[in-house]
């Protein structure tokens, strides 16, 4: 099996990625990155969700010239993304950017990757090597036939080598593709090949509900062979969704603890209340309390005190009615109306 704590570390401004490093949550702003007011503002956004590192795209030089301002406005650790053009990897290099993610081999020649491997190393910002299925190199397509797991490593190696040769290591991965399989196969044997960090994500996965549940799947059963140092969950939605499905699948994982964990049964025809409601408004409603507690809504008096019995707080519904257990206890027993209102104000009050 592979193990992430063997992997090398890197420094992503205040954040470590790899060897015994947390696990570490990424987003992408969607805004443009010249429009440093509207960008700040999603940093933001994105900080109070629980974002660990940002990353902008820098597509043109107005892009990189705001870094400086936007530098100036968070403390988030940032991540440029570039392709092609290495001047802009030195522009957001001089301007405080933490980290650059460019692939040495797409910026045209050797004496171009020197520079900026060199500029980084100067400055101590590492560089992520972004793979993808999508944009994999003809020469590489025409070998392999179509993109494989061996085609992404071997694409992986050359850029690596690229930046080796001029001995720079503060090097993080990415082997993304759409496909959950390959990506997971990718990354398996990206382990077992690399010791660079691996930043996770399988790209392109569509709008919330499928790319969550795409991520979910990929993503999560990577961290649970032990792979994997950092995670993206890309959605096409807006970037707090994807920092709330990653902090989300490493707490699934067992690799995160702290805050609410919240339990609630599927219903069936034994539910004597509206319990998809209830479960529902409890469950948004606890997202604000900042305790490390289980939470649980059960449907009925068959199974629901056993698990709210479990949890720290439960509701076990009857007819039109709930009862409400505090940490194996029985608090009392509530008409519907009042249960949510009583039940968040005890878990509050403690
Ligand atoms: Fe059905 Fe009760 Fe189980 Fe909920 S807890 S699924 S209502 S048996």
């Amino acid at each position: 099996m592979a193990d992430r704590d063997n992997t090398r570390k890197i420094k992503v401004g205040g954040v470590e990625i790899g060897g015994n490093a947390q696990i570490s949550v990424q987003s992408m702003c969607n805004t443009k990155t010249w429009d440093v007011d509207a960008t700040l503002s999603q940093i933001r956004a994105l900080q109070v969700a629980g974002c660990d590192i940002v990353r902008l795209a820098i597509p043109d030089e107005k892009s990189a010239l705001a870094i400086e301002k936007i530098r100036e406005g968070t403390d988030m650790p940032l991540v440029a993304d570039i392709h092609f053009d290495y001047r802009l990897a030195l522009m957001v290099a001089e301007r405080g950017i933490d980290k650059i993610r460019i692939n040495p081999g797409n910026i045209g020649g050797e004496d171009k990757v020197k520079a900026v491997a060199d500029e980084c190393k100067k400055r101590g910002i590492p560089i992520r090597i972004g793979v993808n299925a999508g944009s994999l190199e003809n020469r590489l397509l025409e070998k392999y036939s179509h993109p494989c797991p061996e085609a992404m490593i071997e694409s992986a190696a050359d850029h690596i080598k690229m930046l080796e040769k001029h001995d720079f290591f503060d090097i993080c991965l990415s082997l993304k593709t759409s496909s959950v399989p390959l990506t997971v196969d990718t990354y398996r044997l990206a382990s077992e090949t690399f010791p660079y960090p691996l930043h996770l994500g399988v790209t392109e996965t569509g709008t919330e509900y499928m790319g969550t549940i795409q991520s979910s799947v990929g993503i999560g059963t990577l961290l649970m062979e032990g792979i994997g140092n950092t995670i993206r969950v890309s959605l096409t939605a807006d970037p707090v969704k994807e920092v709330k499905a990653g902090i989300s699948i490493l707490k699934a994982a067992g690799l995160r603890k702290g805050g609410v964990k919240f339990v609630s049964c599927p219903t069936c025809g034994r539910t004597e209340i509206d319990l998809i409601s209830l479960a529902n408004q409890v469950e948004k409603r606890v997202q604000a309390i900042d305790k490390d507690i289980t939470v649980a809504v059960m449907g009925c008096v068959v199974n629901g005190p056993g698990e709210a019995r479990e949890a720290d707080y439960g509701i076990a519904g009857g007819v039109d009615k709930g009862l409400i257990i505090k940490k194996g206890e029985i608090v009392g027993t509530y008409p519907y109306d009042e249960l949510l209102d009583r039940f968040i104000a005890i878990i509050e009050n403690d």
